[in-house]
């Protein structure tokens, strides 16, 4: 009976179906898969005998058309159907899987940076600091933050709260501000202030007199870790100073050491210090009082060099090779005093002012670190000091953005 039921015996054109499905009424009961089956055939036969009992010309070709309807719309659903197959795995998944492959390694590498893909080049970059509103807690710590790309120090400093004379202080950039670089490192202090890296001898006393505090107000600090007044300090230790102030102080620079080297009328394109010595910058750059101080005796113009302390007689060497081409003994010079000037042959002039004694004619081709003079008060000045510019095609620039300072 099961055999009489597959799908091989009805394929053997005999058509022989059940005598009477009913027959098997009991059966059906016990098994509902099998009884469908057979009742499937049983229809299905039933039919094709109708059919081709009922056979009729018309029929057929209706019948005909309809398979041929069929035929077509199976026909296009098959050509469209391989587009539809091509086109879904183009969607993003391919690329969307490429981009994970990336992504993962850079997630492990720095776990906490977010998976950036910027720094890919270089694993040891410092994480750029990435908020730009500052929690309102205090900090107690020295934030080290790297310079973006359209950075500027006053932007910097709105963004920690802080001064741009702090800023620059941290930085060393108060010598020369247009030395700010992309890339560069920035020490950003807690406070306002300054910081103080311990040398051998410094007293708590000697730090707060220099930056113009109480020596309790570096004690107090927390982070400086000190008890009181008299806890022992540790060279290289690092100390902050709240509220102190960085007023023209540069204790350490490179001046010029050693024989001077061969007289040329083209110079070396480095310049070296022009006095030798411990010396401080008793005015800067650009400022525009005398002194540079807030509120003090306006200058008559912005300030074309920077003032040297020195004593005076202190000889005065030549910042660079080159030809003097002015050496002017006597008068008022429009307040330089005694002045030489130094024509370098590279586009370089350098001016040194006030001098007690000039020791270099007009014309003397001269060599870097050769003594021209000695410092004195001539012209318009305060007291002894040496002022000094640097142009470059004829433009007065910061000559301390051209000299070594090794510590501030
Ligand atoms: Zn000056």
């Amino acid at each position: 009976m099961l055999e009489m039921l597959s799908p091989a015996s009805s394929e053997d054109g005999t058509v022989s179906p059940p005598a009477d499905p009913r027959g098997d009424a009991e059966v059906v009961a016990a098994d509902d898969e099998l009884s469908f089956e057979r009742d499937v055939w049983a229809r299905f036969a039933a039919f094709v005998r109708g059919y081709f009992s009922d056979f009729t010309p018309v029929r057929l070709a209706s019948h005909v058309a309809v398979v041929l309807v069929v035929a077509l719309v199976l026909f296009l659903s098959q050509v469209n159907m391989p587009r539809w197959e091509l086109t879904r795995p183009e969607p993003p998944q391919p690329s969307a899987a490429g981009l994970e492959d990336e992504a993962l390694p850079l997630i492990s590498f720095w776990p906490n940076r977010g998976g950036s893909r910027l720094g890919s080049s270089d694993s040891l970059m410092r994480a750029a600091v990435p908020f730009t509103t500052i929690p309102d807690r205090p900090r107690l710590g020295i934030i080290i933050y790297t310079v973006q790309a359209g950075d500027t120090l006053s932007g910097i400093a709105d963004r920690y709260g802080l001064t741009l004379d702090t800023v620059m202080w941290a930085g060393g950039l108060e010598l020369c501000p247009q030395l700010l670089r992309v890339g560069q490192e920035l020490m950003i202090l807690p406070v306002d202030g300054v910081h103080h890296t311990v040398e051998e001898g410094d007293t708590l006393d000697d730090i707060a007199w220099k930056y113009k505090v109480q020596a309790e107000d570096i004690s107090g600090w927390e982070l400086n870790g000190l008890e009181d007044v008299n806890s022992p300090l540790t060279p290289g230790q690092v100390l902050i100073i709240p509220g102190g102030v960085k007023e023209n102080i540069l204790t350490k620079i490179l001046a010029y050491a050693g024989e001077p080297s061969e007289p040329s009328s083209v110079g070396t394109g480095r310049f070296a210090w022009p006095v030798s010595g411990s010396i401080q910058i008793l005015d800067w750059f650009n400022t525009t009082t005398i002194g540079g101080r807030p509120g003090g005796t306006p200058r008559p113009w912005p300030h074309k060099g920077i003032d040297i302390g020195a004593w005076l007689g202190t000889p005065v060497l030549a910042a660079d090779s080159g030809t003097v081409s002015v050496a002017q003994v006597g008068g008022y010079n429009g307040g330089y005093g005694n002045y030489v000037v130094i024509n370098h042959g590279n586009g370089f002039s350098t001016l040194y002012a006030h001098l007690s004694s000039i020791s270099v004619q007009p014309g003397a081709v001269v060599a870097q670190g050769q003594r021209i003079g000695a410092a004195g008060a001539t012209g318009m000045t305060t007291g002894v000091h040496l002022h000094f510019e640097i142009r470059y095609d004829r433009v007065h620039r910061n000559p301390l953005c051209f000299l070594s300072v090794t510590s501030q």
